[in-house]
């Protein structure tokens, strides 16, 4: 049987003001309902509501793993330094590593994912292919130094994690387990009330081939979504996208004195024509050295993801490399570059012939560049971040974007690791070879924001039976004279004898004081009990979620209370279905 919560008892500290550093609805929330507090920049206590969430969020994650065979266990979050070099993740990582030493000197960090770890671990232990596949999962803090932890739980450098790793002898295999994966964590989003999207996206730090992100639709959202009504969507960050750049009428190449133009929107007002007839340039070195100059649509922005396939460690050139290779700092452009300045360009552009781009020379740009006669291209490639009206890459109707948060990414990573680690394992013919492997990340913490980003409004918060703190919250108007907190005390053991996690606000507090901190908290269903009420022989019941309050009579309340007994169901189902039926009932 579930424990009675009482409001007099629990640790959450509600705020009346909005913390001034909390931008967004979900960090403001569950600092002012007291689910959490910071402690320093990017690290948080979850307070005791916080905690029943995350438990919550936790044991819908294993039931989902378990189901699918993955195994729970638990690895260090410390790790030696010596697999990350074996990896080649200790340089390549970069500056998100927590990186510390003991006191022999010897190296360590604070595992900010576990590919190494569970790679070591195995490559000991999975011999043979009648082993396969095998996948372990652990729900663990992770550490990644942020260069920018904001938002509360959404970015933040230690964060709940579960981590899955999966081992094959066979990318059939792998393609399998990722299959199922991708289902499950479908079925997760859906169990945690998200509206969710699947997207196409970058694989990262992590490395491998094929992978889905899982984003929470939020305007608050750090990432970008571009989408099509024909079911393809991916992260802005590798969507490909087709813009649709204006070919400029005059074919001769023609000077244009350009005073005090120094943007593309500039540009195009002052020739009167639209941004997509321009052609910007950004120029760059690659990592030998040598510079690149990139030509795009006026309108769209260069991509870092791509640019880095494109030109692998290409970085932007600063003004002082800009003035020492010769360039003006403004006014770039394909015409008359100085000798050996190699010229890339966004493939969409190649379906326009002349270009109007700068002149390398401040204050001028040229009109009528034509490809071929005035400039030659060193290379195509896909450059740009997608805008809304690009064409989709798959069907070419216009796509449009959307705003998302990350809960959960799979991967199917290959033999990155266990090659470079050594780990295999001998197959039919006895023949040794590098396990075939995928991970699978949910962020637990900010999948818990994640839902109250989708879930609020301008009282509090509305929580999803499913991983609210408790279900019901019972709301006694007084609790001085000796009929409501009896009655408050019976209801909140019946209900709980039938599988409902139940609250008491058994407070000396004004009622406006309750009913503002049961909406703020976002108990779904509350229950309030007054003197007045209870002589009728009526609760009065209202519905956080639609904001519907209702009478009904002790009686019929009681019925449905023993339907939800009788009923096989889960508490969370069995809830939904009290607010239903009581709903229909009272209406009826
Ligand atoms: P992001 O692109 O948002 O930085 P990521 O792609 O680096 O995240 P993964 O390595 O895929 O993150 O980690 C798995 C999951 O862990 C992510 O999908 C996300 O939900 C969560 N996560 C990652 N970084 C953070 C963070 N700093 N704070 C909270 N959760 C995080
Ligand atoms: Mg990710």
């Amino acid at each position: 049987m579930n424990h009675v919560l009482r409001m007099s008892n629990i640790y959450a500290p509600t705020l009346k003001e909005v913390p001034t550093d909390a931008a967004i609805p979900s960090h403001q929330l569950l600092l002012r309902a007291g689910f959490m507090r910071k402690s320093a920049t990017g690290l948080y206590t979850y307070l005791p509501l916080g905690w029943r969430v995350i438990k919550k969020i936790e044991a819908i994650i294993r039931d989902e793993m378990d189901g699918i065979g993955a195994q729970e266990m638990m690895m260090p979050i410390l790790q030696d330094a010596q697999i990350w070099h074996e990896s080649g993740r200790w340089n390549d990582y970069g500056p998100e590593l927590m990186r510390m030493e003991d006191r022999h000197g010897n190296g360590l960090c604070l595992g900010p994912t576990h590919e190494e770890l569970v790679t070591s671990l195995v490559r000991n232990e999975l011999r043979s292919y009648k082993q396969l596949p095998t996948t372990l999962y652990q729900i663990q803090s992770k550490f990644r130094d942020e260069i920018r932890p904001r938002f509360g739980l959404m970015r933040s450098r230690e964060f709940i994690m579960k981590d899955a790793y999966s081992f094959h002898a066979t990318k059939e295999s792998l393609d399998e387990t990722y299959r199922e994966m991708g289902e499950a964590y479908e079925r997760y989003c859906k169990r945690l009330g998200l509206d969710y999207r699947p997207v196409e996206a970058d694989s990262g730090q992590i490395g491998g081939s094929a992978t889905i992100e899982y984003h929470a639709l939020a305007d608050a959202g750090e990432a970008e979504l571009a989408s099509c009504t024909c079911g393809w969507a991916a992260n802005t960050e590798v969507a490909a996208c087709l813009p649709h750049p204006k070919e400029y009428d005059e074919t001769q190449l023609r000077k244009v004195e350009t005073p005090g133009v120094h943007t593309i929107a500039e540009l195009a007002e002052f020739l009167h024509i639209p941004e997509t007839a321009t052609v910007k340039a950004m120029v760059g070195k690659d990592a030998e050295g040598a510079i690149v100059a990139l030509f795009l649509p006026g309108d769209h922005e260069l991509n870092e993801i791509k640019i880095d396939r494109a030109v692998p460690g290409f970085t932007l050139l600063t003004d002082e490399e800009i003035k020492a290779a010769g360039l003006p700092k403004g006014s770039i452009g394909c015409v008359g570059l100085p000798e050996g300045v190699r010229i890339g360009a966004d493939e969409s552009l190649k379906d326009i012939k002349h270009w109007v781009v700068g002149a390398n020379e401040d204050g001028y740009h040229y009109v009528g560049a034509e490809q071929g006669r005035d400039f030659a291209v060193d290379f195509w490639a896909d450059l740009c971040t997608a805008k809304a009206g690009d064409s989709c890459p798959k069907c070419g109707k216009p796509i449009t974007l959307a705003r998302g948060i990350e809960v959960g990414q799979i991967f199917e990573l290959g033999d990155k690791y266990s090659t470079t680690m050594g780990a295999t394992f001998s197959d039919e013919d006895g023949k040794d070879r590098p396990f075939i492997m995928g991970c699978y990340g949910i962020g637990v913490s900010r999948s818990m924001a994640a839902v109250v980003e989708q879930y609020n409004d301008e009282y509090g918060i509305k929580w999803p039976a499913a991983i609210a703190p408790a279900h019901v919250c019972i709301l006694p108007l007084s609790v001085n004279d000796d009929l409501v907190l009896p009655a408050a005390e019976k209801l909140a053991d019946q209900l709980s004898s039938v599988g409902l996690e139940v609250v008491i606000d058994d407070r000396k507090e004004r009622p406006g004081v309750k009913f503002a901190d049961a909406d703020l908290i976002g108990w779904p269903l509350q229950i309030i009990l007054g003197k007045r009420g209870l002589s009728n022989g009526v609760y009065e019941v209202k519905n956080r979620h639609t904001g519907d309050r209702f009478e009904i009579p002790i009686e019929e309340f009681n019925d449905i209370v023993s339907m939800i007994k009788h009923a096989p169901a889960l508490a969370s189902a069995a809830l939904n279905q009290l607010i239903e039926e009581s709903q229909a009932r009272a209406h009826a």
